[in-house]
């Protein structure tokens, strides 16, 4: 018998055992965290029939809205109860510094506070056809959202989806990642205590190609939310094109920074510690290339390799700047794609490597310099702390090379020059674009992507209408 801690999945209101439990790493030292029991395919039937009934009862989507206000603003404050708990156990699974972790519980708790606000404001609009009719439009819940989340940012990607699914009265089925499942475990706990009804949400933890297919491909899912890599999204919106089974996308990025000549240098080094550097690069939406005017192309290296070489590194419950990345793949991954990089003629800057003394998966801060645009490093998604900077000559060249990747997830510009930095933004191609401070922005503004980053936006009062459809009722009224 293990003695490790033990989580369970959430099916029903109760708490699950398995056959199986898989063990969770500490990537910080590589040994053995915790376990959690992994979900099979039956435990994802039983949680489908579970949200099945809770819609059904309309349990979340016939009572009055401002009863989903109250239940949204009690998992609010108990996420907030919780965190201090919940921000170790993230910290320790998943390697990220413990204030990271802390800071993800409180944006979970916000996106609750956000919602709650709109759950009692989902109005439908009065369409004139003359005397002869009355017409409404009203929007509605979907039914049971099936809801696929990734490692990077567990609790808040989670909480990101779930607020606004239940504000609009759905039921939820989530599937965590295989990797750095624990931590989302807390946010059932936090629903549970608000009295959410039984099977309004439900938490599974499995294999992605066993349960969250199952889950995805199910006849009683109304709709898929993915958040996670390119080739899992793909393979999902075949499954879930089997049922017509509607779905949000948000998959991965290649976003760049533009500095233009007269940029503040200071808010360019501050986005890129944070674009880049922040959860070690582990970020969908992280600044992964720079494109510097190449006036100020040498002066810049030079401070990003400063910054780089500045950076403690070391576990988060230490609260480092770089800590490790979630696990031994994502390393080896990172590393080779370095590797490749220099063999395809760029130059490592800084970094480059792992930090080799350690049995931790840390990646040393890296910066690429002279990889040819058509290359993997500068096309590809590296999911690490890895920064590849290129010089530009004019306007036109900066935004061809940012807007050149088959994604479009976000992007920066850098300028002290209004007019230059609003044209530049309103032609880069991406659902978001931060001018002068890359993660500019918050709960409050609407985030996805474009091309292969995805479609459907999160965040914001628009991502409420993700988890809603729209029924016309047409009256015709009886002449007097
Ligand atoms: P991943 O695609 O490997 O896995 C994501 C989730 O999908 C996991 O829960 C996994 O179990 C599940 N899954 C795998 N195969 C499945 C299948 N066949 N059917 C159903 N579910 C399946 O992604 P990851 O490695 O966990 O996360 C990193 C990726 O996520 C990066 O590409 C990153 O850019 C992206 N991401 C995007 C956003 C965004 O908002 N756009 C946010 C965070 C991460």
């Amino acid at each position: 018998m293990s003695t490790l801690d033990r989580y369970y999945n959430y099916i029903d209101g109760a708490w699950q055992g398995a056959d199986n439990w898989m063990e969770i790493l500490d990537p910080a030292t590589d040994e053995p965290y915790a376990e959690i029991a992994e979900a099979s395919t039956e435990d994802a039937d039983a949680a489908m029939a579970a949200a099945r009934r809770c819609v059904k009862a309309g349990a979340l989507s016939s009572v009055r809205p401002a009863q989903r206000v109250t239940w949204l603003l009690a998992i609010a404050e108990e996420i907030k109860a919780l965190t201090e708990e919940a921000a170790l156990v993230l910290c320790r699974e998943n390697g990220k510094p413990l204030d990271v972790a802390r800071g993800e519980f409180e944006e979970s708790a916000r996106y609750f506070e956000y919602y709650a606000g709109m759950a009692d404001k989902i109005e439908g609009t009065s369409i004139p056809l003359g005397d002869d009719y009355i017409d409404f439009t009203s929007y509605e819940p979907l039914g049971v959202s099936v809801q696929i989340v990734p490692w990077n940012f567990p609790p808040s990607i989670c909480a990101r989806s779930l607020a606004p699914a239940l504000a609009a009265g759905n039921a939820v089925i989530v599937k965590s990642p295989e990797v750095s499942p624990l931590a989302m475990t807390f946010l059932m706990m936090a629903c549970e205590r608000a009295g959410l009804p039984r099977g309004a949400v439900n938490l599974l933890c499995g294999k992605g190609s066993v349960v969250g297919s199952h889950l995805v491909k199910h006849r009683d899912a109304n709709q898929v939310v993915f958040t996670g890599s390119v080739p899992t999204g793909q393979r999902i919106l075949r499954d879930a094109a089997e049922r017509a089974t509607p779905s949000v996308m948000e998959l991965g990025g290649k976003s760049a920074g533009i500095v233009h000549a007269e940029a503040d240098i200071e808010q360019v080094i501050d986005s890129v510690k944070n674009g880049i550097f922040f959860n070690a690069g582990q970020v969908c939406s992280a600044m992964s290339r720079l494109l510097v005017h190449r006036s100020r192309y040498e002066e810049v290296v030079t401070r990003a390799r400063e910054l780089a070489e500045g950076l403690t590194i070391g576990p988060g419950v230490d609260n480092h700047d770089l800590t490790p990345l979630v696990s031994r793949d994502q390393l080896e991954q990172v590393e080779s794609m370095c590797r490749r990089a220099i063999e395809a003629g760029a130059t490592c800057v800084t970094g480059g490597e792992r930090v080799s003394d350690t049995s931790g998966y840390f990646m040393r801060p890296t910066l690429i310099t002279g990889a040819a645009v058509d290359s993997a490093i500068f096309q590809e998604e590296v999911f690490g702390p890895v920064l590849v900077l290129h010089p530009f000559d004019t306007e036109e060249e900066a935004i061809e090379l940012a807007n050149g990747t088959e994604f479009g997830l976000v992007a920066g510009v850098f300028d002290t020059q209004l007019d230059r930095a609003l044209r530049t933004a309103r032609r880069l191609r991406g659902g978001q674009v931060f001018v002068n401070e890359w993660f500019a922005g918050g709960v409050e503004t609407p985030f996805g992507g474009v091309g292969l980053s995805g479609f459907g936006r999160e965040k914001g009062q628009e991502a409420l209408y993700s988890y809603v459809q729209t029924r016309n009722i047409a009256v015709r009224i009886k002449s007097a």
